[in-house]
């Protein structure tokens, strides 16, 4: 199971379609060993996850 999400820097910020803001980012699952599992979507604005399928 992931433990952490990393928000990816490199990736650009996305519009945020609950709160209209650009702060819809790509973010990474992370395990505590360093591993990225899987990665979602995180508005850093209004905390609203996106998951992938
Ligand atoms: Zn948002």
């Amino acid at each position: 199971m992931p433990n952490r999400i990393q928000i990816a820097p490199e990736t650009q910020a996305l519009a945020c379609e609950h709160c209209g803001r650009e702060t819809l980012r790509v973010a990474r699952l992370v395990t505590d060993d360093g591993h990225v599992v899987g990665q979602t979507m995180l508005c850093t604005e209004c905390n609203q996850r996106h998951r992938e399928r």
